[in-house]
């Protein structure tokens, strides 16, 4: 077998937007890496070929460097450590035996899978702002919240591998339903598309400064809405925003919000919702996929998949047919990184405009309770935070350090620092290559036969 010194750790990234793999060598410097976009709605087999190309590609062009072993992040759910994988937002791979796969193709090392938000984590502990740290929490902020603990110096894996799952403590039990089936998680209030969606609803335009708030966005106030027409009767839920009217014309139902510009046309197809913005060239077909909302143009070529998340849209242009041909949603959708949502609501807060920055500060001090709970249970003495909304920097810090501060009171825990992560895009390879390199602190588990 090849030594740790001439070979190389194959690392993995696997998410939604992008599947990322690198040759990582003993002091964890990556020696070639190479991203794809994630084939869109891609079926199991489409995913494991796009997969096996670029792991192909990377191995070729580490000039054929032994593999000593994989190390593989990847988005959750997934049984833990057997790695059949059933990433939330990838649908054609559910229970996939991605570890089992991978081995079958480097047979004779180890192939070890954690999920995505841990790599990160063990990355900023092993090579990043976390080094040195002996208690530390890994956060990632980004179309998820996700997370991963270092305590004592060592991955803390819990009973079934999810210790770590910050984005699932409940931050407001009253708040937004979350994708887990509870309410109030912390995923749900800080999660990307949360912040354009909350900022959506409260009269923020994309990429619209406004010179004014909430209520100056809504000039007629609450209850300030077209009258029923012929043919249109109105059912009212008792909930704000949720007053339907149902039109006799199917697909026509108005899910009348009470905020002007924000009524949602319900087509009855799913991923076919449009939000009714009132500005030309601004509706959202609403696709229920988190990350795949679409900024409808008007203008054929110039539709843009929203993710939501700061510098997260999309990387690259791109031509995404996301249903059947002949299917009424069959558009294609040209991915234009310019114009999403989640870099608009990010610029827009640095603008001054007031619902951007509302946005942002309202996750910011989701994060900073949710921090402070978690540092009274562990004791922390730092957290790393990275993923695409740290990029917002103070817009998003500042309220985070307010909130904790103002809950985290004890001594032991008024001691925790918050960070921004220091890796970047490189941290998911970075950490899974460590699982392998550094597996005497991040790989608790023995490996699956
Ligand atoms: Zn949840």
């Amino acid at each position: 077998m090849a030594s740790r010194e001439s070979g190389a750790v194959l690392a993995i990234d696997i998410g939604g937007t992008k599947f990322a793999a690198g040759l990582v060598g003993a002091d964890g410097e990556i020696i070639v890496a190479r991203r794809v976009a994630t084939p869109p709605g891609g079926d199991a087999g489409t995913l494991w070929t796009a997969l096996t190309g670029l792991v192909d590609t990377v191995v070729r062009e580490g000039n054929d460097r032994p593999v000593i072993g994989v190390g593989v992040g990847c988005g959750g759910p997934m049984t833990w450590p057997d790695g059949e994988v059933s990433p939330l937002n990838m649908p054609g791979w559910r229970g996939f035996p991605l570890r089992e796969r991978l081995a079958g193709r480097f047979p004779g090392v180890p192939v070890r899978v954690h999920n995505d938000a841990v790599c990160v984590a063990v990355a900023e502990h092993w090579r990043g702002a976390g080094r040195g740290s002996a208690d530390m929490l890994g956060m990632v902020v980004s179309t998820g919240v996700g997370g991963g603990l270092v305590l004592g110096g060592r991955l803390i894996d819990g009973g079934t591998g999810n210790a770590g799952h910050i984005g699932h403590v409940v931050v407001d039990p009253d708040g937004p339903a979350c994708e887990c089936g509870g309410r109030g998680c912390l995923e749900a209030v800080a999660r990307g598309p949360a912040l354009a969606t909350w900022a959506l609803s409260h009269g923020w335009l994309s990429g619209r400064a406004q010179p004014s708030g909430p209520a100056a966005a809504a000039p007629g106030g609450e209850g300030a809405q077209r009258p029923e027409a012929p043919g249109e009767d109105l059912l009212r839920s008792g909930l704000p925003g949720e007053e339907v009217l149902r039109s006799r014309v199917p697909g026509e139902d108005v899910l009348r919000s009470r905020v002007p510009g924000e009524d949602v046309l319900r087509s009855g197809v799913p991923g076919e919702d449009v939000l009714r913005s009132g500005v030309p060239g601004e509706d959202v077909l609403r696709s229920g996929v988190p990350g795949e909302d679409v900024l409808r143009s008007g203008v054929p070529g110039e539709d843009v998949l929203r993710s939501g998340v700061p510098g997260e849209d999309v990387e690259g242009a791109g031509v995404v047919s996301s249903r059947p041909e002949g299917d009424r949603g069959s558009e294609v959708l040209y991915v234009e990184a310019e114009r999403a949502s989640g870099r608009r609501l990010a610029e827009d807060a640095a603008a001054g405009d007031p619902v951007a920055r509302a946005a942002f500060a309202r996750a910011g001090r989701a994060l900073g309770i949710a921090i402070a709970s978690a540092t009274s249970l562990c004791d922390l003495g730092l957290v790393t935070v990275g993923g695409g909304l740290s990029q917002a920097g103070p817009l998003l810090f500042d309220p985070l350090e307010h909130a904790l501060r103002e809950h985290a009171r004890l001594a032991f825990a008024a001691r925790v620092r918050v960070v921004p992560a220091a890796l970047g895009q490189d941290a998911g390879l970075i950490g899974a290559s460590a699982l392998i390199l550094a597996a005497d602190h991040y790989w608790t588990a023995p490996d699956p036969r």
